[in-house]
């Protein structure tokens, strides 16, 4: 038996209009208690208010900061609760650090468990990332927790039922505590929580996972368990859902199950996450089974505390005692967050760090800021973004080369094993609004984890579509929307257009191809069709051979383009085959960590088509003369100075 972390304190003294008291806590009568049970969730190793890849401080992330936000609900003394659901171990240069450099060795601790003892949690669950080191290095980090971790639908050896199973960890747990009432008398309470993650962490993680663990649906698995618990005197469920909030119908192996499994009979609440979203918003507002002002998924109490520290998940229960039993008789569900936003996209913070979570890993913390400045790999070609609208490109090239590496291996074992796999990329940091710095520059030699982000901007996160030779040409045909038209014949014409943002300038490599700037755009900047008979894509071949307009292509690419960012033909949210747990920017890092010396040479797949007798003007930052000569593929020639300092290049078609 333990007690909570603080007990309550009689709140008669407290003066009305002074403290905010919780409304559970203030009418709380004689057998009601007021519970509250806090989640983190998707913390992904951030403790300090920091970004390693941007090398600087935040205030929209870190568990420093979602601890004050507990140490408040704890110093208001009612009977509080802490949960963590999942996604602790992966996902930030910290996790990389440990696992690529330091090392789990038996007995070390890891810092986000040392920082989540530090904060002190009732229970945890594991998400799917917490799989991507391998079950050895989860083993040893989590034997450091001094919280019990729960997951019911992974195991060792299956059973005929899933009750049957030799669980990988303890499935549930009942955790007995004191609970004071009302009245202030103190009560025991049997709460149990038990966990589940997606079973596609099978497929996710497979090179670890496959032969050593196997993987059940998370529904399934609740139904065989929740009766179990309960005949073991449990008299609250809690059910710790690594999974997103989606579909009502249950379908076996789903990835996002929270909603079928709140309808599980016996589960009591849900904390839900792994979708990196809040719960109760308006995120879910219309999603069957989901009440996002009531704050429940069936009925019941639900929660999601965003990602990276950003929230706390927060659901309060009055619970009333009748005879043993205790029943919730009414909840409110909330996620509170560390940061506001401000008009002008700035951040305020709305807490301060907890001083003693930062210190608890400021060594690893300091560890971590020296790993991201120095080098991990090597390039043998400098990666930059100069020309990456006028010619194939290094620093896109370096994103294809390493979705492709990815995507293969993901889809080993599927039924698109086998396909051939193209990759979209686009130059995120090239000029424009941003102005003449603004573009990608690491210079040949080492490269640093903090040089990752500039190759790739955004946290998007990987993907795969299915699409047919036809899409994979007007896939091209919408992103050659990046220029303008140009007339045969003519000198110093303007190439590029103002309002087309380069992220939309998607290169295909895998394939060959040219383009015809004399042509009209099949699509306008929005991506409408408006003139279908056009054909700036010319000479596009797989292997040396044309494209069958018929053929079926994988393109490896982000999220945003996959469910129909930028509304490209083939990517319009119904032609995923594979949605990826991990973000472009580890895929990244993982191939420059596994590779040692990359070699991102652009292979000039595209080129413009020759147009004798024309020229063309583009603008791009001053330190692009540095390697003007290095470009091939493309005739381009300093042409003086360009606005606002711009340089202009002229280029001979
Ligand atoms: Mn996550
Ligand atoms: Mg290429």
């Amino acid at each position: 038996m333990s007690q909570f972390h603080l007990s309550r304190r009689s709140f008669l003294g407290a003066t009305a209009g002074f403290i905010a008291l919780h409304p559970f806590s203030a009418h709380a009568a004689t057998n009601q208690a007021h519970l509250r049970i806090m989640e983190t969730t998707d913390l992904h190793v951030h403790v300090f208010p920091y970004d390693y890849y941007g090398d600087r401080a935040v205030d929209t992330v870190g568990l420093a900061r979602t601890a004050s936000l507990i140490n408040n609900i704890r110093a208001e003394a009612t009977n509080a609760m802490l949960i963590d659901n999942g996604d602790f171990l992966q996902g930030n240069p910290m996790g990389d650090y440990i696992a690529y450099e330091r090392g789990m060795k038996e007995g070390d601790m890891h810092p986000i468990i040392t920082a989540m003892n530090a904060v002190g949690y009732d229970a945890a669950t594991i998400g799917n990332h917490e799989f991507n080191y391998g079950i050895d290095f989860l083993m040893k980090a989590m034997a450091g927790a001094k919280f019990p971790t729960v997951l019911a639908n992974i195991a060792l050896e299956k059973g005929a039922t899933p009750r049957d199973d030799k669980t990988l960890f303890k499935p549930y747990s009942i955790l007995e505590r004191e609970i004071t009432d009302g009245a202030g008398e103190k009560h025991m309470i049997k709460i149990g929580v038990i966990g589940f993650t997606p079973p596609q962490v099978m497929n996710w993680d497979r090179r670890f996972l496959e032969g050593n663990v196997k993987a059940r649906d998370i529904v399934e698995t609740a139904k065989a368990w929740v009766p179990q618990m309960k005949e073991e005197g449990a008299d609250l469920i809690i059910a710790l859902s690594h999974s997103g909030i989606g579909e009502a119908n249950h379908e076996d192996g789903m990835e996002n199950a929270s909603v079928p499994l709140a309808a599980v009979e016996g589960i009591d609440a849900v904390m839900t996450g792994h979708h990196h979203r809040v719960f109760p918003s308006s995120a879910y507002d219309g999603i069957a089974g989901v009440d996002t002002t009531a704050g429940t998924i069936h009925g019941k109490p639900a929660a999601m505390g965003g990602f990276w520290g950003s929230h706390m998940g927060l659901i309060d229960l009055m619970l009333e005692r009748s005879g043993n039993e205790w029943k919730i008789v009414s909840h409110t569900s909330e996620a509170r967050p560390i940061s506001k936003r401000n008009e002008d996209r700035s951040y305020t913070a709305l807490v301060d760090s907890d001083a003693a979570v930062l210190a608890s890993v400021q060594k690893e913390h300091d560890e971590t800021l020296a790993y991201v400045r120095r080098a991990v790999g090597k390039t043998d070609a400098p990666l930059h973004s100069y020309f990456a609208l006028v010619a194939d490109d290094p620093s896109v090239q370096i994103v294809s080369i390493a979705q492709m590496w990815y995507i293969e291996q993901m889809l080993k074992g599927t039924e698109h094993e086998g396909l051939p796999i193209l990759s979209a990329a686009a130059p995120f940091k090239a000029g424009g609004r941003g102005g003449p710095e603004y573009y990608t520059d690491v210079p040949e030699g080492d490269v640093a984890i903090k040089n990752v982000s500039d190759l790739y901007l955004y946290p998007n996160t990987a993907r795969a579509v299915l699409v047919t030779g036809a899409e994979v040409k007007d896939w091209l045909e919408r992103s050659a929307g990046m220029f303008n038209q140009v007339t045969a014949g003519q000198a110093d014409q303007v190439l590029l257009n103002p309002s087309f943002p380069s992220y939309n300038f998607d290169v295909i490599d895998g394939v060959s191809y040219q383009i015809d700037l004399s042509q009209p755009n099949r699509f306008d900047t929005d991506g409408e069709v408006i003139n279908p008979d056009a054909n700036r894509i010319v000479n596009l071949t797989f292997n040396g051979a044309p494209v069958d307009p018929e053929a079926k292509f994988i393109i490896a690419t982000n999220n945003y383009r996959a469910s129909g960012g930028g509304s490209f033909p083939g990517a319009m949210g119904d032609s995923i085959v594979f949605e990826g747990p991990d973000t472009n920017r580890d895929v990244i890092v993982r191939y420059i960590v596994e590779k040692g010396t990359i070699s991102p040479r652009a292979d000039n797949n595209w080129t413009f088509a020759p147009l004798t007798g024309t020229s063309v003007l583009f603008d791009t930052g001053p330190k692009a003369a540095d390697y003007v000569d290095d470009v091939d593929g493309v005739n381009i020639e300093p042409a003086g100075d360009g606005p606002d300092g711009f340089a202009r290049f002229r280029i001979q078609l």
